[in-house]
């Protein structure tokens, strides 16, 4: 383990962390970042607790949480099981799954499902009228006071001003916020960040209490730059490997 890095970061003597709440991994359709890559990059960054969320499917977390604790860094790394479900009306995430909840669900069967698991119910980039997968307006309003956490900070906007707008939506409901990277390549896990002092999250509550010492941050990255960027980077990793 020695050979890891481990970036310890402090602030005003305290040791801080960053948390992301919203990535991808190889499970995604539309993703290649090895799961076995990640820990090492997750060190790297100070990124102590990532929340993996793949379209559709809940396997990534686990089988990250087994490679981490594989690893022996099961004390300095927390992998929280997710998922970015796709529900009739567009997507929704559910954290701490304890199993995979199938898509096309209402939104209502969805966020229930997660409930039913012990989970948390996340909105992710719910306000941005670009991207084509956030949930319907209309049932974002009826399922509101079933959500638990608002990403105020995605990296993947079409616009800065959509983050501002959750924002806003969030602090009118008292909700705790977050960031996701959305990342779809290893390097772009981290972008998006919620830096709070250190600890493990295992559970909702551990979760909660981060988000309440939290402070948002992250790197906006334009949509259109970041899709030549996961292309180009898919390419090279491809080429690598294969050399
Ligand atoms: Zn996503």
């Amino acid at each position: 383990m020695s050979a890891l890095p481990n970036n310890l970061v402090f602030r005003d003597g305290v040791q801080v962390m960053r948390m992301d709440l919203h990535t991808h991994t190889e499970v995604s359709h539309d993703c290649r970042t090895p799961l076995r890559d990640i820990p090492a990059w997750l060190l790297r960054t100070n990124t102590r607790v990532i929340a993996v969320t793949d379209h559709d499917q809940q396997r990534g977390g686990p089988e990250l949480a087994r490679i981490v604790a594989d690893l022996g860094l099961g004390d300095r790394l927390s992998i929280i099981p997710g998922e970015e479900v796709t529900t009739s009306e567009g997507e929704l995430i559910g954290l701490f799954l304890r199993e995979r909840i199938p898509p096309r669900l209402t939104p209502e069967e969805t966020v229930r499902e997660i409930k039913a698991q012990g989970g948390l119910v996340m909105l992710q980039h719910g306000f941005d009228p670009l991207k084509r997968y956030r949930l319907r307006p209309e049932a974002t309003l009826r399922i509101a006071d079933q959500i638990d956490i608002v990403e105020t900070f995605n990296s993947r906007l079409s616009r800065h001003h959509w983050n501002r707008v959750a924002a806003q939506w969030a602090q009118e409901r008292g909700l705790p916020v977050c960031a996701g990277s959305d990342a779809h390549t290893l390097r772009d896990i981290g972008e998006a960040w919620v830096e709070t002092p250190f600890r493990t999250v295992q559970t909702p509550e551990h979760l909660l209490a981060a988000l309440r010492e939290g402070v948002v941050g992250g790197h906006w990255t334009h949509p259109v730059y970041a899709y030549g960027r996961k292309q180009w980077r898919n390419l090279n990793g491809r080429f690598r490997r294969e050399g």
